[in-house]
């Protein structure tokens, strides 16, 4: 079959029939879902902040929190609406105002096809340096449209097999014994469980849920410790205990330190904090096992992509994380999932108000909705 034929075989299951354009950039036409595209029309950006309300105070080694402030974007094109978020952790330094001030100076409207993805996500690139959640939020939101446009999900654009999505880990955060046992109990649907280290009770955390489940844990210590030492020490005991990784044990300005902990290390240590962009994953190869992708930390699916394919390039394992987000940007992430070691998607589960039903948790594994663009309905 040769690719028109494909293409044409492919876009038959689907319906109905559009204008594109095929690879060599000549008019071709295909069917797909529901919708007769126009060649051109208006991209419309809209947005509006949203905090998030945490079940759990969420501790880390360094901060505490109950909220945590979103920004949800619409990006609608002939009718079309693809949806995406910004969400703003402290460490990353962008809050409602800088994301809604970059969004406010973004102009869409100079763009008459949403497929021209490439120079859509350059032009926003440049508008301001930074902003990486707020780039996101209008990366994903891109996707979603393509997405609901060819009537595909995101990840069969991408080629990709929702079969091989890895099992996700359920975040039990510092806390104390008590409320430790609730947690465990909570992530009872979970085959994975994520700790929070660096303070000074890690081995009775780690010895407490032991004591509730020998279920594969992952370690994050988030740059809480300070002695590369004693980190080994740490590395050695949490092996013995069932853990699977370590991510970002010391600051992430240690890279000597980091990198001789890798190299004696039995566990992979992963890099989070550390590495943000795939230039990030250059210069680091040598200090980390692996590292932690982010779409706010990179700037959305599109970036994380890349960064994927080079941290495979260069020998290193992937996970792909989230910050507390709804199911809308944690969706976004899980469509990438299929490419990655282990993921950490479960940053929706730990609010009160989501306002999307998106990605679902089946038997402790990613399982990717059958719907167009990121998957996502929005509840309100
Ligand atoms: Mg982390």
């Amino acid at each position: 079959m040769n690719k028109r034929t494909f293409i044409k075989y492919c876009t038959s299951l689907a319906g109905i029939s559009l204008v594109g354009r095929n690879f060599a950039g000549a008019a071709t036409t295909f069917p797909v879902n529901r919708y007769n595209m126009k060649k051109s029309g208006t991209l419309k950006l809209r947005y509006a902040p949203y905090t998030l309300q945490l079940k759990h105070a969420f501790t880390l080694a360094t901060s505490s929190r109950t909220t945590t402030p979103v920004v949800l974007t619409e990006l609608e094109f002939e009718g079309i609406t693809g949806y995406g978020e910004a969400s703003m952790p402290p460490y990353l330094g962008e809050s409602h105002e800088s994301v809604l001030k970059f969004l406010a100076e973004v102009d869409l409207s100079r763009f008459s096809d949403p497929f021209l993805l490439e120079d859509i996500l350059i032009y926003v690139d440049n508008v301001m340096p930074g902003n990486y959640a707020a780039k996101a939020s209008i990366d994903i939101a891109l996707h979603d449209l393509i997405g609901k446009i060819t009537g595909q999900p995101c990840y069969r654009l991408f080629g990709l097999n929702p079969a091989k999505t890895p099992l996700t880990s359920f975040t039990i955060g510092l806390d104390s014994p008590e409320i430790i046992k609730q947690k465990v109990e909570e992530a009872e649907p979970y085959r994975i469980l994520k700790v929070k280290l660096g303070r000074d009770n890690d081995r009775e955390m780690i010895e407490t849920i032991r004591s509730l489940t020998d279920k594969p844990l992952c370690v994050d210590v988030n740059q809480g410790w300070t002695d590369r030492n004693h980190s080994l020490e740490m590395a050695h005991w949490l092996h013995e205990k069932g853990v699977i990784f370590l991510e970002q044990p010391m600051p992430r300005s240690r890279k000597d330190d980091i990198a001789w902990l890798t190299q004696n290390s039995p566990l992979p240590i992963i890099g989070d904090e550390a590495i943000q962009h795939a230039d990030d994953i250059v210069s680091q190869k040598d200090v980390y096992s692996g590292v932690n992708i982010k779409l706010m930390k990179c700037g959305g699916m599109h970036a994380a992509r890349n960064m994927i394919g080079l941290a495979r390039a260069l020998g290193l394992k992937v996970m792909i994380g989230c910050m507390t987000e709804t199911s809308c940007a944690v969706s976004a992430a899980a469509q990438l999932s299929p490419l990655v070691d282990w993921c950490d998607l479960d940053g929706n589960l730990l609010i009160s108000n989501d306002v999307f039903d998106g990605m679902k948790i089946t038997g402790g594994k990613v399982t990717l909705p059958d719907r167009p663009g990121i998957g996502v309905i929005k509840l309100t």
